[in-house]
């Protein structure tokens, strides 16, 4: 789908800059903020990151044939306005750029009516995106999240590829510290917000458990006049921003006060069977996974659909066209028996917790190993959070444990704490779990493998998937 064109007199309206080059009338296919990408039918808006600073490509924009250019006030007198000028291209000047692609990428939401779901939570967002996305589908012409894009940058970037054919838009909300839901609801203006669930992390930014819950619950606030809100009643500190919510909510989960409820949970060859009850009706559904927490995002995505009219049958169906991403809980069966979960993508209590208690299930299916690597970004309580996991192995009866990182001792003492005997716990480095898993792994075992994206665990679920 084309994206909307846009008028340097749009960008003006949106922004509240000024023009300090060219005429307003001019026309664009779109905006761009990578100046190696661009094209030259698209306005280059110079952004100011962590590495790079937009404003030092603008000359460069300029002689690629570039027509179009937002910058910072601050900025312009460094700027080629006189070649600018010559060239006839159109420069807007405003008082921050990425305050301005955020701008930009509401106007463009709000060009015609598009139902906007917002997606935040300590786990699950993405899974809960994509089977949304799938749902929606069924009825509408969905825009949604690419990737990870969930940031003051990504959120408007996505915005921004909002067509005119399309009806409605599953959104990513990421945070790290307060404040930044409160940024991006306001730029996506969602019609329905979903909060998945609040697990410690990113504790460093934000202090404490109470804290990220309520920097979640910002985006309440951001919800449209009649929209709605839908929580995990399963999670206290989710379902306790019910009171107050400034709009309607709707309660998903197992608990007996949620409108869309899964009951009878279980096991089905490689995923899982449940059946969905909702205001509607019910109706069996089959995922695509062993993990218990994807019910939940199940749970969600139906709750947002049954929200916009989406009958039962398409939701069923949205569900079970799902499979998860990359290094999400990926079952890889490989050559020799050995079945491999790679939820290498990432890691914190929440998703740990969910994918031991995973491997934990399976037991039955064969011997279990547990891969793990350190949990980023906790702060003061990284001691006590990966001894807290290491016990969760222990107890959950997990065979073997492997730990990396520089918690891995901690790890292996919640561990023992959980009654694991030492044969059966060991610490090394990536390379070293590696060559002791070249030996142990046999036909018949189960080998989890995940931790946080800095550990870039995938090195182990590579080097086990190339050998096998
Ligand atoms: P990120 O903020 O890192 O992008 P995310 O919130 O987008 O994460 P996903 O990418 O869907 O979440 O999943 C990340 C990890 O969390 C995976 O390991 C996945 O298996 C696990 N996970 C997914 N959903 C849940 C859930 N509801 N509860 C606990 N863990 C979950
Ligand atoms: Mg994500």
């Amino acid at each position: 789908m084309t994206s909307y064109r846009w008028t340097i007199r749009d960008v003006l309206t949106a922004t509240g800059g000024s023009l300090v080059s060219g005429t307003d009338g001019r026309e664009f296919a779109g905006i761009g903020i990578d100046s190696r990408t661009i094209e030259s039918d698209r306005i280059f808006l110079a952004i100011v990151g962590e590495s790079h600073d937009g404003h030092r490509f603008v000359a460069d924009v300029l002689s690629k044939g570039g027509q179009g250019f937002v910058v910072a006030e601050d900025q312009a007198v460094d700027l080629p306005l006189d070649r600018m000028r010559a060239s006839g291209a159109a420069c807007v000047t405003v008082a921050d750029t990425t305050v301005a692609l955020g701008d930009l990428a509401r106007f463009n939401r709000n060009r015609k009516p598009l139902k906007v779901l917002a997606i935040t939570g300590s786990n699950g967002k993405t899974s809960t995106r994509m089977l949304t996305e799938q749902v929606l589908s069924g009825k509408y012409a969905t825009l949604s999240t690419q990737g990870n894009l969930n940031n003051h940058i990504g959120l408007p970037l996505t915005l921004l590829r909002r067509a005119p054919q399309h009806e409605a838009a599953v959104v990513e909300l990421g945070m790290n510290h307060p404040g930044e839901i409160t940024r991006l609801g306001g730029i996506c203006q969602p019609d329905v917000g979903i909060i998945t669930n609040v697990a410690p992390a990113h504790l460093e930014g934000l202090g404490t458990m109470d804290n990220v819950a309520a920097a979640k619950g910002e985006l309440l606030t951001t919800i449209r006049s009649g929209g709605t809100a839908i929580l995990n009643a399963d999670d206290v500190r989710v379902a306790a921003l019910a009171d107050g919510c400034p709009c309607r909510v709707l309660f998903f989960g197992i608990s007996e006060r949620s409108g869309i409820r899964a009951e009878n949970v279980r096991p089905d060859g490689k995923g899982l069977v449940f059946t969905l009850i909702t205001p509607s009706g019910e109706v069996d559904i089959r995922m695509a996974t062993p993990m218990q927490a994807m019910v939940a995002n199940a749970l969600a995505a139906a709750a947002a659909g049954e929200v916009l009219g989406i009958s039962l049958d398409r939701i069923k169906d949205g569900l079970e066209a799902f499979s998860p991403g990359a290094g999400r809980m990926a079952i890889r069966e490989l050559e020799g028996g050995i079945r491999l979960l790679d939820d290498t993508y990432n890691a914190n209590p929440g998703s740990m917790a969910a994918a031991i208690e995973t491997l934990a299930a399976m037991r039955a299916d064969g011997r279990t190993h547990a891969v793990l690597g350190d949990m980023l970004e906790l702060g003061d309580l990284s001691h006590l959070l990966h001894r807290k996991i290491g016990r969760a192995v222990g107890e959950a009866g997990i065979d073997r444990l492997y730990a990396a990182g520089r918690f891995a001792f901690e790890v292996a003492e919640g561990a023992r704490e959980g009654r694991m005997t030492d044969d059966r716990i060991f610490v090394g480095t990536k390379a070293e779990i590696i060559e002791l898993l070249r030996e142990e792994l046999r036909a018949g075992d189960q080998i989890l493998v995940k931790g946080s994206r800095g550990m870039a665990m995938e090195e182990v679920a590579e080097e086990i998937v190339r050998w096998t």
